[in-house]
């Protein structure tokens, strides 16, 4: 018999598999709280669960655990990057940034991504799969007991900005958002929760009918198609006019305030006129739009901005109301773009 991942099952699930098995309803909830409060990962650590409750558990289910496989710590602000071995072998990214507010964590939700975003190093060696919902819980987890002897350490906020499109494996990360605001476990609340798309218009509108109070951020990068059709291969099927549409779609059902990713290149879309084609377009949007100077990315050309051109076009977005702040950086002195790690990481094993 296959093993079943008990770490992707919610409560109600886990019930119905032990009254199967023919035990009590009440020990799902022993069981899960180990699982998902207590993260346990053996069945046999468990207290409360006999040895041959934990033996038959064994039998049927495994847990989700994956195996540190490097870790960078910042000297200068504490960032912690990490390389997670999964159980097949895949090889994931995580960061913990620790902020005054709380420890944030960016996960992944796929093994590679099959966007294509020409600035993102994530997407270089292709996509494997998506994430199950417990491996992207597992990356939360995995911080939280590496950091267990650190008093009062605890996650308060989470990215999905990670390696993966979250839209393009709805449905598990739709799960994970269960699981990890889920009282007996992590309780993470949604509103501590971000999830970041480069645009995928169907998903929007779907997760805006879920209703979960979590913050949308829009990867928008440009203020027109010509320039966003250059970056980011979605806006050949999903033009900037309909993500924005589906952008006020979630807003009105949702009320949440939309966060814009824009990463600025130098001369590609960093000037004032561009600045000012992108408020108009935002125009109406309750949001906020963080301002990301890239780094120079030689193959495509990409050249950083010049802190005028960054602060010219912070100030044309805020003399037109639209609130616009410049990303702080963390954790420059172990730096590598999103992916970046994880491709090391391969290129030294082949
Ligand atoms: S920016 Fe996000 S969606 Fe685009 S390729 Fe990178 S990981 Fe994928």
């Amino acid at each position: 018999m296959d093993k079943k991942d008990v770490k992707s099952m919610t409560l109600p699930q886990l019930e119905a598999e032990l009254v199967e098995m023919g035990l009590p309803k009440f020990r799902a909830g022993q069981v899960y709280r180990q699982l998902f409060g207590k993260l346990k990962t053996d069945f046999h650590h468990m207290s409360d669960i006999s040895v041959s409750l934990a033996n038959q558990l064994s039998e049927r289910y495994y847990i989700t655990a994956p195996q540190i496989a490097s870790k960078l710590v910042s000297k200068i602000d504490g960032t912690e990057k990490y390389l997670l071995a999964l159980d097949d072998g895949n090889i994931i990214e995580t960061v913990l940034m620790r902020y005054e507010h709380g420890n944030t964590v960016c996960v992944s939700t796929q093994v590679g991504c099959r966007m294509g975003c020409a600035f993102c190093a994530s997407t270089k060696n292709g996509f494997v799969r998506g994430l199950e919902p417990s491996e992207i819980l597992a990356q939360i987890e995995t911080i939280t007991r590496e950091h267990s002897d650190e008093e009062g350490f605890r996650v308060s906020n989470i990215v999905l900005m990670g390696i993966g499109e979250p839209l393009d494996n709805y449905d598990n990360v739709i799960k994970f958002l269960h699981l990890v605001n889920d009282k007996m476990g992590l309780g993470i609340g949604y509103r501590h929760i971000s999830l970041s798309t480069c645009g995928v218009v169907p998903g929007i509108k779907r997760l805006a009918r879920e209703e979960l109070p979590i913050t949308l951020s829009i990867s928008l990068h440009a203020p027109n198609d010509a320039i966003r059709d250059t970056m980011m291969p979605i806006n050949h099927k999903y033009k900037i006019d309909e993500l924005l549409s589906a952008c006020r779609e979630y807003q009105k059902i949702c009320g949440r305030r939309i966060s814009f990713e824009y990463a600025l290149i130098d001369g590609v879309n960093d000037t004032p006129t561009h600045a000012l084609e992108l408020a108009k377009r935002l125009k109406g949007i309750m949001c906020h739009v963080n301002l990301i100077p890239v780094n120079t990315i030689r193959e495509k050309n990409f050249k950083k901005s010049t802190k005028n051109s960054v602060n010219l076009f912070t100030k044309t977005l805020n003399d037109s109301k639209i609130n616009a702040t410049v990303r702080r950086k963390l954790g420059s002195d172990i730096d590598a773009a999103c992916g970046q790690l994880r491709n090391d990481h391969m290129k030294n094993k082949v």
